[in-house]
Order: structure tokens, then sequence, then C-alpha cells
């Protein structure tokens, strides 16, 4: 799985546009890859949707209900009215205006009622030489799945996002063996939080300056099984060339 995670950008529909058609077109090349694009809520019902099996339009937020007054807020029916079937939940750039687990819980409890497949973000903001980070993460892991049934975790896909890594180069990202070994640690919270064979099969991705140069490395090395690509989904070239290098690992 590659999911492209647009955030605030870019400035015009037109610009929209051009980068989604851009990928579109490319991704019946990509058929061993789901490819996920989360652009602006702005745009996602003026985006034309192709009809690639592989190719599925995202959300980047959503709140937890479907009715009320919450002005501002976006429903996880409205989301999949629009065609979108699939989420970000709890993004690091999120949790940093103030989201919690808890809400962070209720969004994923909501999204999965509405049948969307929901990626939920977790990662720490520093590694410590004590290893806290491991108990950080294992806590955000139990506080934002809380309410998560065995049942619904098939929709789900964790995406760890050190947020250290996040936004800079290839050359800054995490190292794949040290991703691995988080994968590893996450693998083992789910297990006991569901059991080995949920862990097993979960869906596990990583991002954090993921970019044409490093994206073959972490697949193979990093035990994920797709990533999350920030800055990089703008640009056409480069994120075909990711989806390139993803569609080929084996
Ligand atoms: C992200 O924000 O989810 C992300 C992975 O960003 P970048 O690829 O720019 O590090």
């Amino acid at each position: 799985m590659v999911v492209g995670n647009w955030k605030m950008s870019p400035e015009t529909l037109t610009r929209a546009r051009d980068i989604f058609r851009a990928v579109s077109r490319q991704s019946k090349l990509f058929k061993n890859v789901d490819i996920v694009i989360c652009p602006p809520t702005l745009y996602l019902g003026l985006l034309k949707k192709s009809a690639n099996k592989n190719f599925f339009l995202g959300a980047q937020n959503v709140f937890w209900q479907n009715d009320g007054r919450f002005t501002g807020e976006i429903s996880p029916e409205m989301l999949k009215n629009l065609g979108v079937s699939c989420c970000l939940v709890g993004h690091s750039e999120r949790r940093a205006l103030d989201e919690t687990d808890e809400d962070v819980s209720r969004k994923v409890n909501g999204a999965l009622r509405e049948g969307l497949r929901v990626v939920v973000c977790v990662g720490e903001r520093e590694r410590d030489s004590n290893g806290v980070y491991f108990e950080f993460l294992k806590s955000q892991l139990k506080r934002s799945l809380a309410g998560v049934s065995s049942r619904s975790f098939s929709n789900i896909v964790i995406a760890y996002e050190p947020i250290w890594a996040i936004g800079k180069s290839f050359r800054d990202s995490m190292a794949p063996a040290d991703i691995r070994e988080t994968s590893i640690f996450i693998r083992k919270v789910l297990s006991d939080m569901y059991d080995q064979k949920i862990a097993a099969a979960a869906s596990i991705i990583y991002g954090g300056s993921v970019e044409p140069e490093n994206i073959a490395a972490v697949l193979k090395e990093g035990g994920v099984t797709g990533v999350l690509v920030g800055h990089k989904s703008l640009v056409p070239e480069d994120f075909i060339s990711i989806l390139k290098s993803a569609n080929e690992f084996k």
C-alpha cells in the first residue's frame, strides 16, 4: 500500500487536478500496489477518480459522528458518499493541534462503522537512549485503538511515523533496520491486544521522508507492507517512481 498525504497543498484546484490526473493515469501499471491519494478535504469531490481497481481516494481527517451540530466537521458518511474509501486518523500534525488519543479512537471507530479503511498514525517525537519511546508507542497504540474489535481490525492499517523523520530528505529518514525493529514491536503490542494471528496479518506501513532513493530499502528491509508519503506525493514523477519500486517489490 502506498498512501500519498498531500496535507494542505497544493494551493489551487487546477494544480490538484494535474497531480491527481498524472498519478491516476499511471496507476494501472502498478497493479501490485493499493494506491491511496489523500488530498485536502475541499478537493475530494472535485477530483475525478480513476476506475482502476487499485486506486483509492482517501481523507486526511474525519469526525466521529454522522449527525449533529458540529460546525466545520466532516462525517464518515459524507466521505463515503463522495467515493472516499480510506481515511487517515491521528496524523502527528493533527495531534500537534491538540487531537488526543481519545479523539483518535472516537474517529477510528466512527470511520470503521461507516466501512472506511482507517490508517491510524502513531509515532514518537524523539528517540531516547533508554527506550522510553517504546512505552510511548505502546500506549498510543492501545489508546488510539480503544474500542476496535478483532473483527473490525481487518479494516485498520497502522502507519508508523516517527515525528523526527517527517518532512526531511531520505538521508534523514529512519534506517530500515530500525523500522523493522519497530514494526516487530508494533506486532507484539497488537498480539497482546488481539492475538498472534491478527498481529501477524496486520498491515503496518512506514512514513517519514520516503523518497525514490529509499523506498526499495524501506520495503525490503523495513518489515512493513507499504509507505505513507508526504512531500513527495505532490511531485508526480517522484511519486510514480515510488509506486514503480513498490510494484516491483515481492
Ligand atoms: C507525512 O506527513 O505523513 C509524511 C510521511 O511526510 P513526509 O513524507 O514529507 O515525511
